[in-house]
């Protein structure tokens, strides 16, 4: 062999994904990025991507699951946990005790909830005071144009739902930030104490009601809430409101190749799943879609991926065959589909170049995410990664390696332990992102679009 040869059969070569898109493949991509947009402008909250989820697979047949139904070859199946996280399942040809074939996103992502007291006034400005959900870089909240999305249970326990922001008529609320002018202390702060927490307070409203007393603004935000939605202040005490960056997503770059959007982590590989789970037929092993709640602040409580929801939902489907849940997990094979650090030149040095995903070259395989020697990760074995690599390469996928950054410079984790402790053989893979928990994160179509298909090999494997 002549050393060109050698090195074309030896070595490892990654190429831009572009190198190799057919036409074919570059048209559903575009295709694939505006519904996946569409998707993204209706879902800014775990809620409203349920909901989105719901409405979508019931106008394809998808079944609420109950206690006792059947689960037979090609039944579609959805569990709505308390509208906050779904878990959706196309029952296979083969046995659930033969496995499931999952897919594993959440539809969480950082913001700034409200506290349960969030209404005051100070110097005739009213505010919400706000507690931040997740990791979040607080400094990069202020100044920008923030909506306001949730629900709130009322006294006489109907439940409201509150979307303020979004439409081109109606107010942003925003977050100050001081003047540059005055800032010669705060500029001297590290950026994690540039701007605190409980600097993060949500201007509301500065004109008084007519009348006597300190708190006119804040009764005169009161009287609209109580308008606009029949709201009084202890109606906060049973609400979820969250505040999030306000607006659409965009298309980014002159080549329109990215997208910024708000919670591209982890709605970009929840909407990947979902979107393949909408296109197949009736497969060999169950396929299962589970877009799950509280990823980012641990997968804890009642809708978070450590939540026994999930054995309540896919037990049921087992007692349903007369087959073991047991037997179902140890033979299940689970993606945990979550987003992935993208290399960025700007800030070269905190990646190891030779092991991190690249923008365009695909969906981004991981076998261990975690930090400071893999603690907290799911250390996929050789043989998961070499399914995964064989299904990949089977379909036809672009797929590249990932690591989160160079060793003890951070990390982060995501569902996949969870799935893992299930006895479910789990690896981590999904679309790799820049300025991750920013307002705005941006992400390449061909990434999301390669995403969406690992998710549908995998349905089919
Ligand atoms: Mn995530
Ligand atoms: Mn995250």
């Amino acid at each position: 062999m002549t050393t060109e040869e050698l090195r074309e059969a030896l070595m490892l070569s990654p190429k831009n994904g572009y190198t190799k898109l057919t036409d074919d493949q570059r048209g559903e991509m575009n295709a694939y990025a505006k519904r996946y947009m569409a998707f993204m402008d209706a879902s800014k909250t775990e809620r409203e991507a349920t909901a989105w989820a719901v409405a979508e697979a019931e106008k394809l047949g998808f079944k609420p699951f109950t206690p006792g139904m059947d689960a037979k070859p090609g039944d579609k199946i959805y569990y709505n946990n308390r509208n906050k996280a779904v878990a959706l399942a196309i029952i296979g040809k083969e046995a659930l005790s033969k496995g499931a074939n999952i897919c594993a996103a959440h539809v969480d992502s950082p913001r700034l909830d409200l506290k349960p007291n969030p209404l005051y006034e100070d110097a005739e400005i009213a505010y919400f005071k706000t507690h931040y959900y997740g990791g979040v870089k607080k400094y990069q909240w202020p100044i920008t144009p923030l909506a306001i999305h949730g629900v709130v249970t009322r006294k006489d326990g109907t439940t409201v739902t509150i979307t303020i922001g979004e439409k081109e008529d109606e107010p942003v609320l925003m977050i100050s930030d001081l003047l540059i002018h005055l800032s010669s202390e705060q500029m001297k702060k590290p950026l994690a104490t540039g701007i605190v927490a409980e600097q993060l307070n949500v201007i509301l409203g500065t004109e008084p009601l007519e009348g006597e007393g300190a708190d006119l603004v804040k009764l005169n935000i009161l009287k609209w809430l109580n308008e606009h939605y029949g709201l009084i202040e202890e109606d906060f005490l049973s609400a979820e409101l969250t505040m999030v960056p306000a607006g659409r997503c965009r298309e980014v770059g002159l080549d329109r190749s990215l997208i910024a959007a708000y919670g591209h982590d982890d709605r970009v590989c929840a909407y990947a799943e979902l979107d393949a789970l909408f296109s197949i037929d009736t497969p060999s092993k169950t396929a299962v879609c589970i877009l799950a709640d509280k990823e980012e602040i641990g997968s804890i409580g009642i809708s978070g991926m450590q939540s026994q929801f999930f054995e309540h939902f896919i037990g049921g489907l087992c007692d349903a065959q007369g087959v073991k849940l047991a037997d179902c997990f140890a033979n299940s094979f689970c993606l945990s589909a979550d987003v992935a650090n993208a290399y960025d030149p700007t800030f070269a040095d905190v990646h190891d170049v030779r092991n991190n995903s690249k923008l365009n070259y695909g969906v981004a395989i991981m076998k261990y995410t975690g930090g400071n020697g893999k603690s907290r990760a799911s250390d996929a074995s050789a043989e998961a990664m070499g399914h995964v690599r064989s299904v990949m390469d089977r379909a036809g996928v672009l797929w590249q390696i990932n690591t989160i950054g160079k060793v003890d410079v951070g990390g982060g984790g995501t569902v996949a332990a969870y799935m893992a402790n299930r006895n479910i053989v789990t690896v981590d893979a999904g679309v790799p992102v820049l300025n991750m928990h920013a307002p705005w994160e941006l992400a390449s179509k061909l990434d999301c679009y390669m995403t969406m298909l690992a998710c549908k090999a995998i349905y089919l494997a």
